[in-house]
């Protein structure tokens, strides 16, 4: 059997901890990332996982930080307008919008929006150039003892010690639950479409998001398709009713989502197959173990509103990079328990405090009584009419708090 040894070992490589190995690798560590599956080479990864991701500025500050960014920024569409559109009335029309600028709050932008596989591609392709990195895969963590001076990590073949295991292998995390750490988890009985369009009319950089019955629908800017400008769609519905449209020949979701849409950009064209993600929130009891911290959906889920998901995970990353960068400076162990509980009281309350916030906007998202409507569009009308308000819910989506 291999022996390997490295400093920091983090257990999956979704963007997350891909991410985070590359900041580790910043922050001058010998950082080894195990992933179940083959790395993403190439286009044809686009089909397992259409979902686009929009990264916030201060995501964006992060990436640029650790190096990254400069990769991205030529593949993202900026998000220079947020758009709220209430279309909650009998008829499906929009009713009422509220614009959110960047302008508004001093920014040229609120983030950038790529596609998954692309931003994989990116970091994989990064991280075969960095010193420090490596990438394994694919690999499983099949077991994990911690010990007091190291954690021994079992992986197909190979034995690997580190002195710090970074948990970032997903919402249903093996090595949270080999090292005890308890979740929960609670559904909405929702579940969401993930494609991408074409349509006629431009997005001018606006993300849209419309709300009905069921949960919204969001049209969130792309680079153009074939000349044509195209969005990336996550749409949310309940279960059964999300499960038929998935079903559905191709002309007719069409018509169903144009009248979904209301028409805000046009006849909408499906660019890509439509896939199908469960709806759920879910947060880790705690967010470190005995050599192990717990970041990104290893620690926390949440509905895919607001772009908050993998924004929280890159700020987890960069709390316990810079965390264990000090140490490092301080010739102090990364992994010693005393650090992770810092990592666990930086993040816990905040990570708690966002997913509440996220579950309560879902709900109100997902209202279907035609009283509760009414209160939702009164809600964004009162919250967007007065400045001090919208520029302070501005500052929350982007992180500050
Ligand atoms: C529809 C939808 C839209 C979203 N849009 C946004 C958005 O606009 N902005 C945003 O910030 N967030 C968004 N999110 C959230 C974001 O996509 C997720 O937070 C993010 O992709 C999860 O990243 P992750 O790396 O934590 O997990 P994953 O992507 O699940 O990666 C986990 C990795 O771990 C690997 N793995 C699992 N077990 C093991 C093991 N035992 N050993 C080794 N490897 C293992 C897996 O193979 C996988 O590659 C969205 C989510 C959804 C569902």
């Amino acid at each position: 059997m291999d022996r390997l040894d490295t400093e920091i070992l983090v257990a999956g490589g979704g963007v997350a901890g891909l991410a985070a190995t590359a900041a580790f690798a910043h922050a001058g560590f010998d950082a080894l990332c195990v992933d179940a599956e083959p790395p993403v080479t190439d286009a044809g990864h686009a089909r397992s996982d259409l979902r686009s991701t929009a990264f916030l500025m201060p995501a964006v500050a992060f990436l640029d930080r650790i190096g990254l960014w400069a990769r991205l920024a030529p593949h993202a569409a900026p998000l220079r307008v947020m758009r709220l559109a209430d279309a909650g009335g009998p008829e499906p029309a929009v009713r009422e919008v509220a614009d959110f600028e960047a302008g508004e709050i001093g920014q040229d932008a609120f983030g950038y929006n790529l596609p998954n596989w692309l931003i994989r591609r990116e970091l994989v392709a990064h991280l075969a150039g960095t010193p420090g990195a490596r990438l394994i895969a694919p690999a499983r963590v099949e077991g994990i003892v911690p010990r007091t001076a190291a954690a021994l990590v079992r992986l197909p073949g190979a034995q690997a010690r580190a002195a710090l295991v970074v948990a970032a292998d997903g919402r249903d995390s093996f090595v949270r639950e080999a090292v005890g750490i308890a979740a929960r988890r609670w559904g909405y009985g929702q579940k969401a479409l993930v494609f991408t369009v074409a349509h006629p009319v431009p997005h001018g950089d606006v993300s849209t998001e419309i709300h009905r019955t069921g949960g919204p629908l969001t049209l969130v800017p792309l680079p153009d398709h074939d000349g044509s400008p195209a969005s990336a769609v996550v749409w949310m519905e309940e279960g059964p009713k999300a499960a038929r449209l998935l079903e559905l020949p191709e002309a007719e979701f069409e018509a169903a989502l144009d009248e979904r849409a209301c028409g805000v950009l046009g006849r909408l064209r499906l660019t890509s197959p439509r896939r199908i993600w469960p709806i759920v929130s879910q947060v880790a009891d705690r967010l470190d173990g005995p050599r192990v911290a717990l970041v990104a959906e290893a620690a926390h889920v949440v509905p895919p509103i607001g772009a908050q998901g993998l924004n929280m995970s890159l700020r987890d990353v960069a709390a316990l990079a810079d965390l264990c960068a000090g140490a490092r400076a301080r010739g102090e162990d990364p992994g010693a328990p005393e650090l992770l509980a810092r990592y666990h009281r930086a993040r816990h309350a905040k990570v708690l405090a966002r997913v509440a916030g996220i579950d309560a906007l879902n709900r109100a998202a997902m209202a279907g009584w035609q009283p509760f409507r009414d209160a939702r569009r009164a809600g964004l009308r009162a919250l967007y009419g007065v400045t001090p308000l919208r520029r302070a819910a501005m500052r929350m989506g982007l992180g500050a708090r």
